[in-house]
């Protein structure tokens, strides 16, 4: 049975915790100098400030910096309505809450587009999800911290690193297929007709019917339309049941750790019951606990839950959170076994 090392910080030193782990780890060396390095984050929706904080992200890009590697802040757009849907009011918003070049020291990137329709497939083992649909422009992105917030989630128990990894990586057709189970649909009643939709699809897959527009067989679930309308006509089921949304997000994990080196660290900071993209600040559920660091992304969140478990379970006592570290350790991304290191 392999173990893993996790290294933890504890919250009151958290500000030279990111330089600690990433000391510590040795990940730096494994590397190849003046190579990118993409920084995962997510930057916080609108009225939500419980996001990594800035200064953490600006500790990964030094440290980078500090062994000649390139350090790019990654994001994705987002699936739902929101500032976040579309990458150059994502960019804004990030800036508005401190993700600016001169705080964090390097640039900010979103990977899959200004629409999110951006993507590249990578062809899976695995009958639930045959092909992630990941953002195109981590195709040039080998190496990647991964921070996240680790924090409750309505549909998965938690989200932490492998979360970060799997939604926070895929292009928007990605992400719809962790969370529905069929393809975006219009709503006749608030269509108006404009065709904006009808102009943009890729695909030609929409067309009028009876005057209004309707999606047709040809929709390759791209999600590009969905940031078109401003009527909210185009929608999406959010269907897929909480244990199929964390076995998907497994796949893609895997498909994103797949030939890249990357280093996790979830940030017990914060810890509210829903996750940052919650456009509003909730109130922690627990005290500050620190900082989770490994090589190994299962040990990392394995590591997290266990501290943090018995709080999230209570909030989401119909959800089977452990069913994401059980499969992802089977799925050999990693293992569920560590030895804990104080730093
Ligand atoms: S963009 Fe919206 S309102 Fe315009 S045609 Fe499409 S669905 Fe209808
Ligand atoms: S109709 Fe389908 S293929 Fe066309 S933009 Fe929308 S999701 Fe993409």
């Amino acid at each position: 049975m392999s173990t893993a090392v996790v290294y933890s910080v504890p919250a009151e030193r958290a500000r030279e915790g990111v330089g600690a782990i990433l000391e510590a780890s040795g990940y730096f060396k494994r590397l190849r100098p003046k190579k990118r390095i993409g920084i995962k984050v997510h930057f916080g929706e609108h009225g939500n400030d419980n996001h990594i904080r800035p200064e953490f992200v600006r500790a990964a890009a030094v440290a980078a910096s500090y062994y000649n590697l390139q350090p790019v802040v990654i994001e994705t757009t987002a699936l739902y309505r929101g500032r976040r849907q579309e990458a150059t009011e994502h960019l804004k918003l990030a800036r508005e809450h401190g993700f600016t070049m001169a705080n964090v020291l390097a640039p900010l990137e979103i990977l899959d587009g200004r629409r999110g329709e951006k993507s590249y497939d990578v062809p899976l083992d695995s009958e639930l999800v045959p092909v992630a649909h990941l953002a195109h422009g981590l195709r040039r992105i080998r190496y990647i911290i991964n921070l996240a917030h680790f924090k409750g989630h309505f549909v998965a128990g938690f989200g932490g690193v492998i979360k970060n990894l799997a939604m926070g990586l895929a292009a928007k057709a990605g992400k719809l297929a962790m969370h529905s189970t069929s393809k975006p649909s219009i709503d006749s009643e608030k269509c108006a007709s404009c065709g904006d939709c009808v102009d943009y699809c890729p695909n030609h897959a929409i067309n009028y019917v009876q005057y209004v527009a309707k999606i047709g067989r040809s929709c390759t679930g791209c999600g590009g339309c969905l940031t078109i309308c401003k009527q909210n006509a185009i929608r999406i089921n959010w269907d897929a049941a909480s244990e199929t949304v964390q076995l998907k997000m497994i796949e893609y994990a895997g498909a994103v750790l797949s030939g890249r080196e990357l280093i996790h660290l979830n940030f017990c900071l914060n810890i509210t019951p829903n996750c940052d993209c919650y456009p509003q600040n909730e109130k922690p559920i627990v005290p500050d606990v620190g900082l989770f660091g490994s090589l190994d992304p299962v040990a990392c969140e394995q590591a997290a839950w266990d501290r943090l478990a018995p709080k999230l379970k209570e909030l989401y006592p119909h959800l089977r959170p452990e069913l994401l570290l059980e499969t992802a350790a089977r799925r050999g991304l990693g293992t569920r076994h560590y030895r804990l290191v104080q730093l």
